[in-house]
């Protein structure tokens, strides 16, 4: 059988929590949203969290709050899924892509201060396979120059900086919650600010604009039914079937680190022999939840070894093309060559099976197999 990967891990706890919603009176908008919010803020050690429909609907909240549009510039990572800088392409931003850190696979501070100017609205850091990136750098260097620092911790749920949780850390922080992430709702994700002018911008953008408070209305005697829009919102409500599977899964976000440090330990050991490949690094400060392995493929063997674990039936991944070698950017006139630590990356990066469901002796096997590719 194929071992994925990446998998979601559902238990019957998980399942019954899903089936009380159903059977309830609020499929969406209700109790449930809110209880999951409140667990969200206090996993993390902050007042607030916003669920959203995505992760990628979370990005696009935040660029939103940050009131980016044409002729503002975002600074981020070519080093991530394409959603961390097309939400805010989308909203006519110029991306300035920064190289990053050969250890961590994140960006690195000292490209991020070379591609500011006084156009950047927002520096967006990517905690590459769950290891923060260098938030308190990043912190200090968006702020002297008047910019939002947003983390794009899609991969890092779980992970702690300095001692402190991922989510709380950055002026705003996204998670996914999408099934091969480090937990699920099926699709959902967060938004996470301790501003309150953040948070009260992005729960006005997610629910269509609309606004109930009695004391904010321009005309409150309208009558009892009346609610206003101030600004244009989109609908990225979470809806409570999906925020019963989040919550349910939060509390299981523990046990499922551990999980994955196993795995990531138990990697490491079977590995560091192995010549022709380099496995990833961490620094001291921080304490990943580990999203994926990504190895490193030396002398141009990357390919081959690719198709010999998936012709096996260890479906490998590869974690990421550099975002602006996709057409869309390319059309733009991005062109190779801007980020070369990042492409030698990506031109030998492997991203070998990691996730709950995964046994010892599936690890066992994807080590086998990969110690036969490499020979
Ligand atoms: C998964 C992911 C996203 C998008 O999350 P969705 O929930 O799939 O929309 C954004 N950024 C990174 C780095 C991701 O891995």
């Amino acid at each position: 059988m194929a071992i994925p990967y990446g998998h979601q891990s559902i238990n019957d706890d998980d399942i019954a929590a899903v089936v009380e919603i159903l059977r309830s009176d609020w499929l969406t908008m209700g109790p449930t949203h809110a209880s999951f919010e409140a667990a969200l803020a206090s996993v993390v050690g902050i007042p607030e969290a916003l669920v959203t429909t995505s992760g990628t609907a979370a990005l696009h909240c935040a660029y939103m709050a940050a009131g980016i549009g044409p002729g503002d510039e975002v600074v981020t990572t070519p080093m991530t899924f394409v959603a961390t800088a097309a939400t805010a392409a989308h909203e006519g931003a110029t991306i300035k892509f920064a190289d990053i850190d050969e250890v961590t696979r994140n960006i690195d501070p000292k490209a991020v201060e070379a591609a500011l100017s006084e156009r950047t609205k927002v520096v967006t850091a990517v905690d590459y396979a769950g290891h923060p990136a260098d938030l308190d750098e990043l912190l200090d260097i968006a702020h002297r120059s008047g910019a939002l620092l947003l983390e794009d911790a899609a991969h890092s749920i779980g992970s702690v900086y300095r001692g402190r949780p991922v989510g709380g850390i950055a002026d705003m922080t996204e998670f996914s919650f999408f099934p091969t992430k480090n937990m699920t709702s099926g699709e959902g994700g967060a938004f996470l600010s301790t501003d309150p002018d953040l948070i009260d911008r992005v729960r006005l953008f997610r629910g269509q604009g609309m606004i109930r408070d009695r004391s904010r209305l321009r005309n409150p005697d309208e009558g009892g039914w009346h609610q206003e829009v101030h600004s244009f919102g989109l609908n990225y409500r979470l809806p409570d079937i999906l925020c019963a599977l989040g919550l349910s899964q939060l509390s299981r976000l523990q046990e499922f680190k551990a999980h994955r440090a196993a795995l990531y330990d138990r990697y490491n050991a079977a590995l560091s022999d192995l010549d022709g490949i380099v496995l990833p690094a961490k620094r001291d400060d921080v304490d990943p939840m580990w999203h994926f392995y990504p190895i490193r493929v030396r002398d141009g063997q990357r390919k081959r070894v690719y198709n010999h674990m998936r012709e096996n039936e260890i479906l490998v991944q590869v974690n990421y093309i550099p975002v602006y070698w996709h057409p869309v950017f390319e059309d733009l006139g991005y062109r190779r060559g801007m980020c070369p630590v990042a492409e030698g990356f990506y031109e030998e990066e492997l991203s070998l099976p990691m996730h709950v469901e995964l046994s010892d002796s599936d690890q066992d096997r994807v080590i086998e197999v990969l110690r036969d590719a490499i020979g």
